[in-house]
């Protein structure tokens, strides 16, 4: 079966005024739609159907055919990576986490502050496009990483593919730094982008995900 875009769990403008609502409206319709469209073209010719959820799709990527590998690798990543980034976000989000995901940032990084600035650091850094993680590595541990294009941290997995990304976690917070997710409201300013992320990260959904990396 072909894979098909979403629904966002909220309207285009409901994550105004930090993501405006035309920025997630092209994001949505047109290059996460892209992504699909050209990973469904790229399976159908050469006769494969993907699993159901594209994540095992991307996690086994030694298993495709070569001569799709890439395409499989860009436009399966790109929509694994936009999946997982609407349902991180909300109208509602922000402040802190809490609970044991508190209590892990403050193990891991020393404070959440000094998470903050990890994190904020490997977006800005990330050089040409790409996305910055929070993930929960093979030790339970967590750590902050960032990949470039459409990779994503669990395509390493089984992979001995040295080109891969050189983290492997399993993602539980991720932001999309590619300049498509913020250049009509901000420009070149992809910092004040990060630091508005900040406001709508739902705390919420992200330790849903890490109770079930850790359980794993
Ligand atoms: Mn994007």
């Amino acid at each position: 079966m072909a894979y098909t875009l979403p629904a966002l769990p909220y309207t285009y403008d409901a994550l105004e005024p930090h993501f405006d609502a035309r920025t997630m409206e092209i994001h949505h319709t047109k290059h996460h739609q892209a992504y699909i469209t050209n990973l469904n073209t790229a399976l159908q010719s050469a006769g494969i159907t993907g699993p159901e959820c594209v994540c095992d799709l991307i996690s086994d990527l030694k298993s495709i055919p070569e001569n799709i590998r890439m395409a499989v690798r860009n436009n399966g990543g790109g929509h694994a990576n936009h999946s997982f980034f609407w349902k991180i976000l909300s109208p509602k989000g922000g402040g802190e986490p809490t609970g044991a995901l508190a209590d892990a940032i403050n193990a891991s990084f020393g404070d959440f502050a000094t998470f903050k600035t990890k994190f904020a650091d490997a977006g800005v850094k990330r050089f040409g496009s790409g996305w910055a993680w929070l993930g929960v590595g093979c030790d339970k541990k967590l750590s902050v990483c960032s990949t470039s294009n459409q990779d994503n941290p669990i395509m390493k997995k089984g992979c001995d593919c040295s080109c891969l990304p050189d983290c492997l976690c399993c993602p539980i917070l991720g932001l999309d730094v590619w300049e498509h997710a913020y250049y009509l409201k901000y420009q070149n300013k992809r910092a004040d982008y990060i630091t508005a992320f900040w406001n709508l990260v739902d705390w919420n959904a992200v330790s849903e995900r890490y109770s079930k990396a850790i359980a794993k």
